[in-house]
């Protein structure tokens, strides 16, 4: 027997002794060869006569086979994990740059600038935010592969997802000399609950694929209503081109990963052959279906159905909530929802007014005209809409003539532009048209050029200049910890626009150097830094503030987008999160929220005995809150009790009345207070009422100190509740609030 299993066999035989019915267990023997075998053993006692009957089988491949297992599934994870590393190292890489590229894009917006500008620069800002989008997507295909990947439950516009999807890739379609149109019908409701941003992925792929297998003629989006219930509504999406087509055998093959037509496909056209295999996941998420119809050398039409949850009926806090959620698509439809009826979705000014459409195309025709029909009907042409490019005469010299025509000069002209063509809008303003849309045409634009359109019949107004960054109430003193200098020159910048002051730092050494020498409201910090990073240096913060009693709040600023990070971060001691690319919105709330608990803990700390109204509590915040609303419900009844007591001259009622107030008050503050309405209550008690009544100006004053910094606390506990309620911020922001 192999000497290691001695012992562990002579145990198990001697519990055969005591009385055990039959033992199993194993053991390895060593056979002639000197090689050892795994025994596996079950023995039971054979009567009186200290015999014991065993059994063994060799179960040395089955041992063997066990341990080949697990080493397999060992490397399978090591694999996975490596993938994982891979996935977010990459993501951090192209994070990186994206972050330059669409913050230094915002921050052109922000600028002067000509509609044209401001056009093309948004439709810049729109496609990164579809890379960085893809940069995630190609991170939630490890987790659609893990079954991980979950959908949001959000209200959104479908038109406006839609629409904005379509018009990202204008003008990808235009510099290829595609027609790009897309008709929405008008039983697709105003808002459904779903996941707007994977809706927009859908189309982003099929329109995006559409374009690139397409050399002529055009690409047409379609939405209509399937099938609608109480309570769910069925989208049919149809997106069909006139490209290359797809082979009848290959039409199934086309839905895997990686699969491609032919693989000369990849050479000419470029691509992964992910897209489609992402696609017919999530429309399997969204409970519809993916599927292709094509006529080879003519052009395919890819389908897709999803169902969503139809939403309550749209007011306006359902318009304000959408607004909230949705990002880029929502806030441009819930404008479009503002500026016009939100019954009907048709604006009371279109309402019967005539519309000629001018455009070589069909289908750009039938969409227009589908999504114009509502608005049509009455009498002479309100307005005509001209596409810039048509067969013989051209829109320019189209729109001259009408212009010239004295009997038709009231109607309103609206160019349609291509964004690939700059000057195109510059001209037709020079001919005083009413107004010009850029193809492809999105509902939503269509309304506003109208609208526009009639009630302006000159030139547009100049670029308003939208999106620009408001000043925060209070500014902030920012230390900033980054050491790349483009993301360093863009937070920099943007925290100015906010009207905060910013010191920057290349690591986290600087950072430390420079809390030592100035105070600041809150750090911002990159998390991985040369020399000093900002794990550590976060670390070396807080343990120096454990001598302070101080706390600086401290925003990690990653470009990490894996799952965990923010868990990472908050047990590393930092207060908040934000990922890169930096969303500004996102910046300033958090930086400003952490800012303003700092100093709401601060203001507390002084009048308030914090530590102590948490034992109280037992460490329930909740009950600290409600204490603190509680007497500050009482507290004025309980100042009034002393001035009429003081008033009326009853000593006795004063001792009760401060008696009474310093007890209450006591709950919550270190000192002062309480002395107060204690030698208030003193005076009183002595009768001696001239000194009782210039104590009663401290116990007053002290008291509404108390009542401030609990009125801070209460809104402080009730704003980051929300945060929690919202899953957006870490718990515990700090100490005492
Ligand atoms: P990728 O476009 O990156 O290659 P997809 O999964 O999106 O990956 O598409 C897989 C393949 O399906 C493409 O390579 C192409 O051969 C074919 N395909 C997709 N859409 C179209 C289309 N609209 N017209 C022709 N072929 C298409």
């Amino acid at each position: 027997m192999h000497p290691d299993d001695r012992a562990a066999t002579v145990t198990e035989a001697s519990r055969l002794a005591t009385g055990m019915e039959t033992v199993h267990f194993e053991n390895r023997y060593q056979c002639r060869d000197g090689s050892y075998r795994w025994l596996s053993w079950s023995a039971t006692p054979a009567g009186h006569r200290r015999v014991i009957f065993a059994t063994a089988r060799d179960i040395t491949e089955r041992i063997a086979a066990a341990a080949e297992l697990s080493k397999a599934k060992e490397a399978a994870e090591a694999a996975s994990r490596a993938k994982g590393e891979f996935l977010a190292n990459m993501s951090h890489e192209i994070r990186t740059p994206m972050n330059a590229i669409l913050g230094m894009t915002e921050l052109t917006l922000d600028t002067r600038l000509t509609r044209e500008q401001r056009e093309y620069l948004t439709s810049a800002r729109d496609a990164a935010g579809s890379l960085l989008a893809l940069i995630d997507d190609i991170l939630d295909l490890s987790k659609i592969e893990a079954g991980k990947l979950s959908l949001e439950r959000v209200p959104f516009d479908p038109r406006g997802a839609i629409g904005d999807a379509v018009r990202t890739l204008g003008p990808r379609a235009h510099q290829k000399g595609l027609e790009l149109a897309l008709a929405v019908g008008s039983a697709v409701p105003e808002r459904l609950v779903g996941d707007p941003r994977r809706l927009r992925q859908l189309l982003l792929n099929l329109v995006g694929n559409a374009i690139k297998f397409t050399e002529r003629g055009e690409v047409v989006v379609r939405a209509d209503v399937e099938s609608a219930g109480e309570s769910e509504c069925v989208l049919r999406v149809r997106v069909s081109d006139t490209g290359i087509g797809i082979p009848e055998e290959l039409q199934g093959v086309i839905f895997e990963a990686f699969a491609q037509a032919d693989s000369a496909t990849t050479r000419h056209y470029g691509g992964t052959g992910l897209g489609l295999a992402i696609c017919s996941q999530l429309v399997a998420m969204m409970g519809g279906r993916l599927w292709v119809e094509s006529d080879p050398g003519k052009g395919s039409t890819f389908h897709f159905t999803a169902r969503f949850e139809t939403a309550r009926p749209a007011g306006a806090t359902a318009a304000a909530e959408a607004a909230k959620v949705g990002g880029v698509a929502t806030a441009a439809a819930s404008a479009a929802s503002a500026d016009f009826a939100p019954a009907s979705g048709v604006p009371g000014v279109l309402r019967g007014r005539r519309l000629l459409v001018v455009d070589d195309s069909a289908t750009q025709r039938e969409a227009l005209g589908e999504m114009a029909r509502d608005a049509t009907g009455g009498e002479p042409f309100a307005v005509a809409l001209v596409d810039t490019h048509l067969p013989g005469m051209d829109g320019f010299a189209l729109v001259e003539a009408i212009m010239n025509e004295p009997h038709i000069d009231g109607t309103a002209l609206i160019l349609m532009t291509s964004a690939g063509r700059p000057g195109e809008r510059a001209r037709g303003v020079e001919l005083g048209v009413a107004n010009t849309v850029a193809k492809p045409v999105t509902h939503a634009a269509l309304r506003h050029a109208l609208v526009r359109g009639l009630a302006t019949r000159g030139l547009a107004d100049p670029a308003r200049r939208r999106g620009r960054a408001e000043r925060a109430s209070r500014p902030l003193r920012v230390l900033v910890a980054e050491d790349n200098a483009v993301n360093r020159t863009l937070v920099v910048q943007l925290l100015k626009k906010r009207g905060h002051r910013a010191t920057v730092t290349g690591n986290g050494r600087e950072a430390l150097a420079a809390l030592e020498r100035e105070e600041f409201d809150v750090a911002l910090m990159d998390v991985q830094m040369p020399e000093l990073d900002g794990f550590e240096a976060t670390a070396e913060i807080r343990a120096r503030e454990r001598t302070s009693g101080r706390h600086l709040p401290i925003v990690a600023m990653t470009a990490h987008a894996m799952k965990g990070d923010r868990e990472r971060c908050v047990a590393a001691g930092m207060d908040g999160y934000v990922s890169k690319p930096i969303d500004r919105r996102k910046l300033y709330e958090t930086v400003e929220r952490l800012a303003r608990s700092k100093a709401a803990a601060h203001a507390a700390e002084a009048v308030l005995d914090l530590d102590a109204m948490l034992r109280r509590a037992g460490g329930d915040r909740g009950l600290v809150r409600e204490m603190a609303e509680l007497f500050l419900a009482e507290a004025p009844r309980m100042l009034e009790a002393v001035r009429s007591a003081l008033q009326n001259g009853d000593a006795p009622a004063l001792a009760q009345a401060a008696h009474a107030l310093k007890g209450s008050v006591s709950n919550f503050t270190t000192a002062r207070a309480a002395d107060a309405a204690l030698k208030l209550e003193r005076l009183a008690r002595a009768g001696a009422l001239g000194e009782a009544r210039a104590a009663h100006e401290p116990v007053e004053e002290e008291v509404a100190r108390v009542c401030q910094a609990l009125r801070e606390l209460v809104a402080e506990g009730a704003a980051s509740e929300r945060e929690a309620a919202r899953g957006r911020r870490p718990t515990n922001v700090s100490p005492g609030t």
